[in-house]
């Protein structure tokens, strides 16, 4: 087998013991949408440390999951009105939650105004603000 997808593999058993703290954190709700009754699954937000680390965890839906990989790979392809959602997310008590919520917006501000609107009237405290622009 290859090493890379035994490490992926090992990734994978090392997040799922994370899934029972998570799953009761976020209520059983996407951490992102809030949608409910879906199947949620782990998104690791950047920088992933070497180790996971339940901080750097969100519970999403496979809708927000879908938008996630268009926002690393083609943010042309993300549908912005399904992130309308995070004008609430960003006030969220999960820094997590709140660091994609500020990457996304701040990718969708370049073209819609609700987007800017939103990220004006946000308050992040400075270790937010330093997380999010560490993407890598
Ligand atoms: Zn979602």
């Amino acid at each position: 087998m290859a090493k890379g997808l035994l490490k992926h593999q090992e990734r994978q058993n090392a997040l799922s013991l994370l899934g029972k703290d998570l799953t009761r954190r976020a209520s059983s709700k996407c951490e992102l949408c809030e949608a409910s009754g879906v199947s949620l699954k782990i998104y690791e937000v950047a920088p992933v440390p070497a180790e996971p680390d339940i901080e750097h965890c969100l519970m999403t839906c496979d809708t927000c999951r879908e938008q996630l990989t268009h926002f690393e790979k083609k943010p042309k392809h993300m549908q912005a009105d399904h992130w309308r959602c995070l004008g609430k997310t960003v006030w969220g008590e999960v820094p997590a939650a709140q660091v994609m919520s500020v990457r996304i917006l701040r990718q969708m501000s370049e073209k819609y105004p609700w987007a800017a609107e939103i990220l004006e009237h946000v308050f992040l405290a400075p270790e937010i603000e330093t997380w999010v622009e560490q993407t890598d």
